[in-house]
């Protein structure tokens, strides 16, 4: 609080509360925007407020949360990588789904709250966050998970993606990469880091077109905002190559000329030929709607009609839904792709064995990126880069970004779900933000049976042995104890945040005050296994 008292020139030079308490925090590596959250123990019956970090519920993680998740991050992989034996596979934690809501409603939240700061309409905002917040209660209630699954088209045998024109070995049924014994005996499990870029789209130096108005950036936008389907193509073929169930910890990270590439440590070896040859067969086809021609702009746009939906503005003729227009490309016998993503010729193939130095710096290297977003390589200093990122993004303006991107409605077709409020050009999804460049999948994906854990698990694991330090008795953790609910912004129970993140690192203080006087106590004991695990 400021005092009133003091002479204003003194209160200005003061510091303000919250900005010291931030800085403090990340001193500390606390979260900097914990989500307050309501509680309720279900063995107690009271609720209470309590703060997340923001590292386990929104995308956009504050610097403390960004470290300490990249550390796990590094931890779940180097545990995978070169695994002698076949992981344990168990079933996803029952409070998957309560946290994936929380993290739904996060994101919800904030992107009213953005809406709010525009000045925007925040009915729909609304609407779907009292939906999300009854999903929460309900999950909190049961624990476990809801049945929703979206029956999937299937397309006609002719489009089916064959297989590329690849060997294909028998599949073994295994995860675990082929040995090898030298002459002396000794037994090597040799593993691979492989880099897939994405084609050129014209010449670049220093991260910048050399002539923007020939470089492809239409081409680059759809390949971005497919990439992640081409990724999943490639393991497909992978495996079929390799003839095991091949695993894999990966990372998409931006290059400089912004486009995603991506990094995967892979279990098992395979040889470098032949990944290049599965990189150079690999693609994916896009069968959506042709978006050749904007039938719909300007001041003409679809006009919404409750019951029957988007109409043609003149002849007032409903637009054909999402589905038949699907329907109607696959009877199209003259139809082609949208779009057709393939991989660059740009392929590194490495060949890594376990707890080498090289292995090391391979881990690292995964994740040397994760506390960015993709549109942060971006030298804002640089005009050439600023110009080159803008481009980037008005090439995704009108790009449809999925079945329910608002875009559609430009190309006369009305998106999946269409609802009100839908306008070309205005689709809220991260794929046309500039942070995201195209690129709105996941940053880490990790194959199933990487590791025995999942990350929450990794987690878990950290504060299991926090707990038990501490001679606290690990209580089995009953997963039905806890009811979740979110709180309005503003809700007067939610402290100031200054307050907030002081406590925490009070706490924080607390804590390694009690680890320092356990070690000084366990002075002369074997504390190494420990100390390992603090590192
Ligand atoms: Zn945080
Ligand atoms: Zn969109």
């Amino acid at each position: 609080m400021t005092d009133r008292s003091l002479p204003r020139a003194i209160r200005q030079a003061m510091p303000q509360a919250r900005e010291v308490a931030v800085e403090v925090a990340k001193q500390y590596g606390v979260c900097i925007r914990p989500v307050p959250l309501k509680r309720l123990d279900v063995h107690t019956g009271r609720w209470e407020v309590v703060d997340v970090p923001c590292g386990a519920t929104l995308d956009a993680k504050c610097p403390s949360c960004a470290k300490r998740n990249r550390q796990l991050r590094m931890a779940q992989c180097r545990e995978g990588w070169h695994l002698d034996h076949e992981p344990a596979i168990t079933p996803d934690e029952p409070t998957d789904e309560q946290r994936w809501l929380v993290k739904f409603r996060a994101d919800l939240q904030a992107r009213r709250d953005q809406a709010v700061s525009l000045g925007e309409d925040t009915a729909d905002w609304d609407a779907a966050i009292e939906g999300v917040d009854a999903e929460i209660h309900e999950a909190g209630m049961r624990g476990n998970v809801l049945g929703h699954t979206v029956p999937k088209r299937t397309r006609s045998t002719r489009r089916r993606q064959d297989a590329p024109n690849l060997p294909k070995r028998k599949m073994a049924n295994t995860t675990l990469g082929r040995t090898f014994r030298s002459s002396d005996g000794k037994v090597y499990r040799p593993s691979l880091f492989v880099t897939l870029t994405l084609p050129s789209y014209g010449k670049v130096r220093d991260g910048v077109p050399v002539d923007p108005e020939t470089y492809d950036y239409a081409r680059a936008a759809r390949d971005a905002l497919h990439f992640s389907k081409l990724v999943d193509r490639f393991v497909q073929n992978l495996r079929r190559v390799a003839g095991y169930d091949v695993q894999y910890f990966a990372t998409v990270e931006p290059q400089k000329r912004l486009a995603p590439h991506l990094h995967m440590a892979i279990r098992g070896t395979l040889p470098r030929a032949e990944v290049k040859q599965i990189a150079a067969a690999t693609y994916h086809q896009v069968w959506w709607p042709p978006t050749d021609k904007a039938v719909f702009d300007g001041d003409r746009l679809p006009i919404w009609q409750d019951g029957a939906g988007y109409l043609d503005p003149d002849t007032g003729e409903v637009l054909l839904t999402w589905d038949e227009a699907l329907d109607q490309l696959d009877t199209d016998q003259d139809a082609r792709p949208l779009h057709v993503i393939r991989l660059g010729d740009q392929v590194d193939v490495k060949g890594v064995l376990a707890g080498t130095p090289d292995a090391d710096q391979c881990i690292r290297y995964l994740s040397k990126y994760l506390t960015k977003s993709l549109g942060d390589s971006l030298d804002t200093d640089n005009p050439a880069q600023r110009d080159h990122a803008a481009r980037m993004v008005e090439a995704l303006r009108f790009e449809p970004c999925s079945p329910t991107c608002s875009n559609w409605l430009r190309y006369g077709v009305q998106p999946k779900g269409a609802k009100p409020g839908m306008t070309p050009g205005a689709c809220r999804s991260k794929a046309h933000k500039p942070d995201h460049l195209g690129y709105a999948g996941r940053r880490v994906l990790v194959s199933r049976k990487w590791s025995n854990k999942t990350l929450a698990e990794h987690r878990q694991d950290r504060r299991t042995w926090v707990v038990e330090a501490l001679g606290q008795p690990d209580e089995p953790a009953d997963p039905h104890r806890y009811v979740w609910k979110p709180l309005p912004a503003g809700d007067a129970n939610v402290p100031p945040l200054a307050m907030r993140l002081l406590r925490s690192v009070a706490e924080r203080q607390r804590w390694r005050a009690h680890m320092a006087q356990l070690r000084a106590e366990a002075d002369g004991q074997d504390l190494s296994a420990t100390e390992g695990r603090v590192a």
